[in-house]
């Protein structure tokens, strides 16, 4: 599952409960891997920047996968979706997104949630984080109907197999996904090995 050795899975370290940080309640953190980046993460993007007078979307590492992208070119890509939205800044995240979240005074992580598939993993993330600090919130976001079935390996996959994936993302990640790679619908395999 994608769930799978993400980078908050190694979300652990000692109990910061009641700490004395205190955060903005104005800034908030959207936190996620984003390879690729989907029309359902720029809505959350979007939606989100208009609830905080400041949004860091933290870019992270999975260090048990081999991500598409490199890191650095998923911060470019974000940059380059974002760069018209004033009160988002796009930075690398490492390391635990509680200690991340206090660093930069915000109080507020979103998570997006799409379906029931979403919540045990997030509902269990969500409470270990509030156990490591307790001023700092969890808020899920529900996905927009129009792209609630977005997933980025799903457009992995699609695009691996030749398919046309403009239509689940920005721009900005097409002439990326140009950029790196050629789709090779001959030799590709899909990532879940479903058909599509
Ligand atoms: P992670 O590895 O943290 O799950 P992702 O990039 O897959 O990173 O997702 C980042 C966040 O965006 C997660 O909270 C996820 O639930 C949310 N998300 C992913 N796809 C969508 C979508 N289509 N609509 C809304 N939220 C989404």
């Amino acid at each position: 599952m994608r769930r799978a050795g993400r980078w908050s899975r190694s979300d652990v370290s000692p109990d910061t409960t009641n700490s004395p940080q205190q955060p903005n309640a104005r800034v908030a953190i959207y936190p996620g891997s984003f390879d690729l980046l989907t029309n359902g993460h720029v809505d959350l993007i979007n939606r989100c920047r208009r609830l905080y007078d400041r949004l860091i979307v933290a870019v992270g590492v999975n260090p048990a996968k081999t991500p598409f992208f490199s890191l650095e070119e998923r911060i470019d890509i974000l940059r380059e979706v974002t760069a018209g939205m004033g009160n988002v800044e796009i930075v690398r995240l490492d390391g635990l997104t509680v200690h991340f979240a206090a660093q930069n005074d915000a109080m507020v992580i979103i998570r997006g949630l799409r379906a029931m598939s979403d919540f045990e993993f997030e509902l269990q993330l969500a409470l270990a984080n509030l156990k490591l600090n307790r001023n700092i919130e969890t808020l899920f976001m529900a996905a927009d109907p129009k792209t609630i079935y977005l997933s980025s390996s799903m457009l992995r996959d699609i695009w691996r197999h030749g398919g046309e994936v403009s239509v689940f993302c920005p721009p900005a990640v097409v002439r990326a996904l140009l950029k790196k790679t050629k789709p090779n619908p001959g030799e590709a395999r899909s990532e879940s090995q479903r058909p599509l």
